[in-house]
C-alpha cells in the first residue's frame, strides 16, 4: 500500500448496534483509530426496538399485574389502565439519555462517528451514502437485522416488533402471530395492560428451542390469564375487516376481527447493502456473514458479530463477540467467545430463563440412561398471599452418576433475575451436591434451586 491509499482508520466499525459500540470502545481502548458508520440512533435494535424499550413495558405490565395483586392483599387501590402516552415520556427518556452516554464515550474515545450506510467498495474501502470514501487496515461488520413477515396477501396490514414501539395505546383486541422469543412476550405484556390477546402460532407449542414442560407450563399460565392461543395454524391471509383485520387461515376458517395485528415471525439479516459480493465475504443462504470461531469472516481483515453472523441473535452475546475479538487483535489476548451454555430469559408473564441443555437436548447428547431430572413446583410467596393461581417450575437437568448440571430452567416470578449467577456456577460445572451443599436463603424462590431432591 504506498502512501496516497494508505488507511486512514485501523478499524471502521460498520453498524452502532450492541455489537458495533463494545467492538469501537474497546479498539479505542487498545488505541486503535476507529470510525464507526451508523445512519440511525446509537444503539440498534437493542435500546432502541428492542431489549430496553421491551424491558420498560414489560416492567409497566408487571406494575399492572402488581397493581391488581396490591388491591386483593388489601391496599385501597383502583387499578386503571396505562397512560402509554405518559410512560412512553419516561422510556423515551431513559432511552435518550443511553443516547447521550454513548455520545459522550465516543468523543472521549476519538472515534469518528459517521452517520451513514456503508458498504465495501474494495476490500479495504467502503462507501458511505453522500459518495465519501473510508479506508481502514481493518473492518467489522455489526449491521444486525430487522423483522420479517411472511409472504402472504395482505401481511402489510400488520405490523411487527418495530412498530409496536409506535403504539400510544393498548389495542382492545390484538393478533400476534408467531411462538418465538418477540410474540410472547408482547402477548404478555399486552394482555397484562388490558388488550385481548389470541396468539396464532404455526407449531404445536410456544419457545420450541426451550425445555417442553416449561414451555407448555407457560402456555398454560397464558391461557389461565386469558390469552386464546391458536397452536398449529396455518395463516393464508390478512384481510381488512371494519377499520381492523382478519386472518384467514390456510383451512379456510377465519379468525378476527382485530384492532391490530403484529407479526413476529423472525428476523432477516442486514446483509444487502454492504456489497460483500465486491469483497468476497461469503453469507450463508438466509444472508448471514459466515464467520468462524475467531469472528473472521472469509476475509481476513474483515470481521463480523452479533445479530449480523448466525451466533445466537442475543445483546450479551454481540458485546461478548466484540470484546473478545479487539483484545485478541489489538491486545494479547486468546480467549474465544465460549458459544456453549448461554443463558438466557424470555420476559413473558412470568419470566421464563434457560442456561444449558433442555432435558430432551441432554437425553440426545448423553442418552436416556445417564439423565437425571429434578422438578419444584411451588406458589412464590405474594402468589400465596394473594391466593392467585400462579405457580413456579424449575428444573435441573444433571448427568450422570456424580449428576453434573447441565441445563438449569425456570419458569417463574424473579427467574429473570435468579438465573444469572446460577448460570455462573452451571458454567462452572457444578453437581448436585455442590447446589445441596450451598446453604439456601430462606423465604425466596431462588432456595428451590438449591432445595431440590
Ligand atoms: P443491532 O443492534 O441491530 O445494530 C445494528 C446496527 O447496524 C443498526 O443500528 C443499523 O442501523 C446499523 N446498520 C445496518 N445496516 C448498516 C449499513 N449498511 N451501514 C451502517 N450501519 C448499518 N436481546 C437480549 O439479549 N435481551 C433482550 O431482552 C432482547 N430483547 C429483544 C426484543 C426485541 C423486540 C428484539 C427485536 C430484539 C431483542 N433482543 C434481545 C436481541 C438484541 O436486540 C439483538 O441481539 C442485538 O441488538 C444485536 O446487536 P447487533 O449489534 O448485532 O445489531
Ligand atoms: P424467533 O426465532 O424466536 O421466533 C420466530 C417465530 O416465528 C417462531 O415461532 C417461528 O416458528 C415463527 N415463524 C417463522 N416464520 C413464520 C411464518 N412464515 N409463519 C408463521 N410463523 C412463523 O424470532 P423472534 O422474531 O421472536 O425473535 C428474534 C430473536 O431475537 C430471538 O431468536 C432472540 O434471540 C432475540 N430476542 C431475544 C429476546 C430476549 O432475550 N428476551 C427477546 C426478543 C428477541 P417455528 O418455531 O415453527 O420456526
Amino acid at each position: 500500500m504506498n502512501a496516497a491509499n494508505a488507511p486512514e482508520f485501523d478499524l471502521i466499525v460498520i453498524g452502532g448496534g450492541s455489537g458495533g459500540l463494545a467492538g469501537a470502545f474497546r479498539a479505542a481502548e487498545h488505541g486503535a483509530r476507529v470510525a464507526l458508520l451508523e445512519p440511525h440512533l446509537l444503539g440498534g435494535t437493542c435500546v432502541n426496538v428492542g431489549c430496553v424499550p421491551k424491558k420498560a413495558m414489560w416492567l409497566a405490565a408487571d406494575v399492572a399485574g402488581r397493581l391488581n395483586l396490591a388491591r386483593t392483599l388489601g391496599f385501597p387501590v383502583t387499578p386503571a389502565p396505562l397512560d402509554w402516552c405518559e410512560f412512553i415520556v419516561h422510556r423515551e427518556r431513559y432511552i435518550a439519555n443511553i443516547h447521550a452516554s454513548y455520545r459522550r464515550r465516543l468523543d472521549a474515545a476519538g472515534i469518528a462517528l459517521l452517520p451513514s450506510h456503508a458498504g465495501f467498495l474494495d476490500p479495504h474501502t467502503v462507501e458511505c451514502e453522500n459518495g465519501t470514501h473510508l479506508r481502514a487496515e481493518r473492518f467489522l461488520i455489526a449491521t444486525g437485522g430487522r423483522p420479517v413477515r411472511p409472504a402472504i396477501p395482505g401481511a402489510d396490514l400488520g405490523g411487527d416488533s418495530d412498530t409496536f414501539f409506535q403504539w400510544r395505546a393498548a389495542p382492545e383486541c390484538v393478533a400476534i402471530v408467531g411462538g418465538g422469543y418477540i410474540a410472547v412476550e408482547l402477548a404478555g405484556m399486552l394482555q397484562a395492560l388490558g388488550s385481548r390477546v389470541e396468539l396464532f402460532v404455526r407449531g404445536d407449542r410456544l419457545l420450541r428451542e426451550f425445555d417442553h414442560e416449561l414451555a407448555d407450563q407457560l402456555a398454560e399460565d397464558y391461557r389461565q390469564a386469558g390469552i386464546h392461543l391458536h397452536f398449529g395454524y396455518d395463516l393464508a391471509a390478512v384481510e381488512r375487516d371494519d377499520g381492523g383485520v382478519r386472518l384467514r387461515g390456510m383451512d379456510g376458517s377465519e379468525c378476527g376481527r382485530f384492532d391490530a395485528l403484529l407479526f413476529a415471525t423472525g428476523r432477516r439479516p442486514n446483509s444487502e447493502r454492504l456489497a460483500l459480493e465486491r469483497v468476497g465475504v461469503a453469507i450463508d443462504a438466509q444472508g448471514h456473514v459466515v464467520v468462524d470461531e475467531r469472528h473472521t469472516t472469509s476475509v481476513e481483515h474483515i470481521f463480523a458479530v452479533g445479530d449480523i453472523t448466525p451466533n445466537p441473535p442475543l445483546t450479551p452475546v454481540a458485546i461478548a463477540a466484540a470484546r473478545r475479538l479487539m483484545d485478541r487483535v489489538y491486545g494479547n489476548a486468546t480467549a474465544l467467545l465460549d458459544p456453549n451454555d448461554i443463558p438466557t430469559v424470555v420476559f413473558s408473564h412470568p419470566p421464563l430463563g434457560q442456561v444449558g441443555l433442555t432435558e430432551a437436548d441432554a437425553r440426545r447428547v448423553h442418552g436416556d440412561e445417564a439423565v437425571h431430572v429434578y422438578r419444584a413446583g411451588f406458589r412464590p410467596m405474594l402468589y400465596a398471599l394473594a391466593d392467585v393461581p400462579q405457580h413456579s417450575l424449575f428444573k435441573l437437568v444433571c448427568v450422570g452418576e456424580e449428576r453434573r448440571v447441565v441445563g438449569i430452567h425456570l419458569l417463574g416470578e424473579a427467574a429473570d433475575e435468579i438465573l444469572q449467577g446460577f448460570a455462573v456456577a452451571l458454567k462452572r460445572g457444578i453437581t448436585l451436591d455442590d447446589l445441596r451443599d450451598t446453604v439456601a436463603i430462606h423465604p425466596t424462590s431462588a432456595e428451590e434451586v438449591v432445595l431440590m431432591r
